[in-house]
């Protein structure tokens, strides 16, 4: 079985606060007309000691923002600025949502609790600071189907139903609202390290960094590193260490982000922010999520580029603190790092163990063309390969040799293969839009997290313990 996350006493901390003043803008919730909960993560309340929570707590907390006990005094709307579709953009920053607490888990780490949808804030521009009901629970199933994957992803806490009618141009409009909470480590972006660059602010950069050190602890970089006691140095490699990891896993679960700005992009290499995302229904590398990204620039096989061009413009801001050589030796690890990071996730998902080296790229160039010549959906097809159902061909072929991963069980020969589809994603908002019916979302998630156990925890790379 997976390991729950495991439970531990609330320890407030909130370690952001000497960065406050120039790191974010004190600012308060919406008064909203309603407050009815929708989704409690029974999964990680524990982890952070919030379990015990009343419902009528739950609501003071997640839907009017009452402070948590010895906790932000007030909300902090972080400044930031970033890449959007490759143009700078510094009018951006938290324009509907804010850094709410900061607690301790059980181990130790810092994990931040962010919202979305809780109302205006100094950078909202002409936004209303609100999120949608639909916008809430796409995230909630894109959170637990990623989490499921082995994916490294922000949790979806809370969402709160908050009765307000919404204008949207890419919905039906009036629609539903709701303001959500994410459990996550940090939400430092790397649009936080770009907006410094651009203020030539290198003491709170400096700042910055140790902060990110302290709380986000990583491996030192390799020993030929150059520049390795740098801590702006040490930064880097850990982020691009997580990020190409966090590319691979996208990769490897067949799921597009859709907006890889770089304000989207967290130092902790958590996967988050979850907008026009989808599922691929067939193996294509051209296939993109947003209908306004014309250009393909974030479609899913161009998903490794967009994380490593966004890797290249923290080096950039950076380098307010470090020379270039250092940085570049930083950003130049990330290719070998995603390569092994897809055979090592690969394996992982297929039930086997890593053979290393060039059998495990074979094994996976053989599945990526089956899928791409067949267009079978790529979730039915690990399912398929993971019950070992195989038919005679170049998978079967690359898989001789190799050996069953403790997790690869019979749960894979008794159970359907569960997917994300968009139909299926519109049908489960459609049954709580037209019937007020959130039985078939929470199924989903019930569903969701099975095939998660049944896929128990991703290794972690070599070297890594
Ligand atoms: P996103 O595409 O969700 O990452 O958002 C990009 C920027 O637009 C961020 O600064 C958001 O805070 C802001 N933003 C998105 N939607 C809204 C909204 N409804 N109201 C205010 N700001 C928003
Ligand atoms: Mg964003």
């Amino acid at each position: 079985m997976r390991p729950e996350p495991q439970a531990a006493p609330y320890r407030p901390d909130p370690a952001i606060l000497p960065l406050a003043p120039w790191l974010g803008d004190p600012v308060a919730a919406a008064d909203f007309p309603g407050t009815t909960i929708r989704f409690r993560n029974h999964r990680w309340d524990r982890a952070v000691g919030l379990d015990r929570l009343t419902d009528a707590e739950w609501e003071r907390h997640f839907g009017r923002f009452e402070p948590l006990p010895g906790n932000l005094p007030q909300p902090l709307a972080l400044r930031y600025h970033g890449h959007q579709f490759r143009v700078y953009n510094p009018e951006i920053g938290d324009g509907r949502g804010f850094l709410f607490a900061q607690l301790r888990d059980g181990e130790g780490r810092l994990l931040d609790l962010g919202t979305k949808g809780s109302g205006q804030t100094p950078w909202s521009r002409s936004g209303d600071g609100r999120l949608t009901l639909k916008g809430a629970v796409r995230e909630i199933l894109a959170t637990e189907m990623l989490e499921a994957l082995g994916v490294n992803t922000s949790k979806t806490f809370s969402v709160i139903e908050t009765g307000e009618k919404l204008w949207r141009g890419d919905e039906p409009s009036p629609t539903r609202s709701a303001v959500l909470t994410r459990l996550s480590h940090g939400h430092i972006r790397f649009g936080t390290f770009q907006r410094l660059l651009a203020l030539e602010q290198a003491d709170e950069m400096a700042q910055l960094v140790d902060y990110c050190l302290a709380q986000f602890p990583g491996p030192l970089p390799p020993q030929d590193a150059p520049g390795r006691e740098q801590p702006a140095v040490i930064l880097l490699h850990q982020v691009v260490e997580r990020v190409a990891d966090l590319a691979a896993a996208w990769m490897v679960a067949g799921f597009v982000h859709g907006v890889l700005n770089t304000d989207n992009m967290n130092i902790s290499g958590e996967s988050f922010d979850y907008g026009p995302w989808r599922w691929l229904p067939t193996w294509d590398q051209g296939f993109t999520a947003a209908y306004f990204d014309h250009g393909g620039l974030y479609a899913f096989g161009r998903q490794p580029e967009a994380v490593h061009w966004n890797c290249g413009q923290l080096a950039v801001a950076l380098r307010l603190l470090a020379d270039a050589p250092p940085l570049i030796a930083a950003l130049e690890r990330f290719g070998p790092l995603y390569m092994a990071a897809v055979a090592r996730r690969w394996c992982w998902r297929l039930g086997v163990e890593p053979k290393g080296g060039e059998a495990d790229m074979a094994l996976v160039a053989a599945c990526e063309a089956t899928m791409r010549d067949s267009r079978e959906q790529p979730d039915a097809f690990f399912h398929r390969i993971r019950a070992r159902q195989l038919v005679d061909g170049p998978v079967k072929d690359a898989l001789a040799g190799y050996h069953d991963s403790r997790y690869a069980r019979a749960w894979w020969r008794e159970e359907a293969p569960v997917s994300l589809l968009i139909d299926e994603v519109e049908a489960l908002w459609s049954a709580i839009d037209e019937r007020d019916d959130w039985r078939p979302l929470h199924d989903k998630v019930t569903q969701i997290r099975r095939m998660g156990e049944a896929l128990g925890p991703v290794p972690a790379p070599a070297g890594h313990g």
